[in-house]
């Protein structure tokens, strides 16, 4: 079984976190592990979100 590690590099993850991936009028809500550091820079994004690979990034479901 792979070891657990965080979305978007190979660290172990610190926490799950739910967030809501979107793109125009796509919306997909996920449970995703980061680390902390990646955790850290999601929530300095805050409500703006964080663009990753053609797809905005936030904390929460809304
Ligand atoms: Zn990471």
């Amino acid at each position: 079984m792979p070891r657990p590690r965080c979305l978007w590099c190979t660290e172990p993850p610190y926490q799950e976190v739910a967030v809501l991936k979107w793109r125009g009028e796509e919306r997909e809500r996920l449970t995703v592990q980061l680390c902390r550091k990646h955790l850290g820079r999601l929530n300095e994004a805050g409500t703006k979100g964080r663009e990753i690979k053609g797809w905005s990034y936030k904390v929460g479901w809304w």
